[in-house]
């Protein structure tokens, strides 16, 4: 799109009110890995911007005008994974929709992973429907029971490198795992959705390495069991953990 052009649309979005495609258009023309998607893709991932803008507007007004306090339930929790535990290649990718579990509701899984994608410095492109799928060159998380290995609770595929250094990074979580959504801390019967999806994207981001089992203050232990997790470096729980300290 040439300069004159973009400048006219924008200010056509502008008075038709449409900031959430504004802001997703700005942010697509910084990505390289955008030109992977296809126009309809493209288009999706603005318009449901759009919407994510019109909702987040409503429930702001809401607020205000209720005079509440958000709840732990949907604060964005930003401390940054700190550096001791793990680096960031500031990858990209996109959220697939389909296939979530009873347990978990659309909100609180995309709350989620862009609260823990953004935690670890991973940009989120936006969502699409279905299930992701190792092997399309674009870097997806989602729920798929098929993907992953039978003892696994989730798995992080990484290809080769592709043309411009690039390589897919698909986050895939098991659907048939009775998954604690939050914001409650997982009973002895769940498995901590917050917790997996912090240790997988410290795989995506670049992070192969596991640390053993134990009291240890980071996500990235070797496994997790049910009624266990990590959120943060100040809210995290693991049996070893509570045994050291009677
Ligand atoms: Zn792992």
């Amino acid at each position: 799109m040439t300069l004159m052009l973009y400048t006219q649309t924008v200010e056509k979005l502008r008075a038709l009110r449409l900031e959430g495609m504004i802001q997703a258009l700005e942010e697509q023309r910084q990505q390289k890995d955008i030109l992977r998607l296809d126009f309809e893709e493209r288009l999706g991932l603005l318009v449901e911007r759009q919407w994510i803008w019109k909702e987040n507007r409503g429930l702001a007004l809401r607020l205000q005008n209720a005079q509440l306090k958000i709840s732990s339930a949907t604060i964005e929790d930003l401390e940054r994974i700190p550096r001791s535990i793990g680096r960031s290649n500031g990858a990209s990718f996109v959220i697939r929709t389909g296939g979530i579990p009873p347990s978990v509701t659309r909100g609180r899984f995309l709350a989620l992973v862009r609260n823990a994608g953004r935690r670890w410095r991973l940009h989120s492109l936006g969502t699409l429907p279905g299930r992701p799928r190792f092997g399309n060159g674009r870097s997806e998380v989602g729920f798929s029971t098929a993907q992953v290995p039978r003892q696994a609770l989730a798995v992080t595929v990484v290809g080769r490198p592709r043309a411009g250094g690039r390589r897919e990074r698909d986050l895939i979580l098991r659907a048939d795992l009775p998954w604690e959504q939050g914001p409650d801390h997982p009973s002895r019967a769940r498995v901590d959705l917050e917790t997996v999806l912090l240790h997988e994207f410290g795989h995506v981001a670049g992070n192969p390495r596991h640390v053993p089992r134990g009291c240890r203050d980071t996500p990235m232990v070797v496994g997790l069991a049910t009624g266990e997790w990590w959120r943060s470096t100040t809210d995290f729980s693991y049996r070893a953990c509570n045994q050291a300290t009677g």
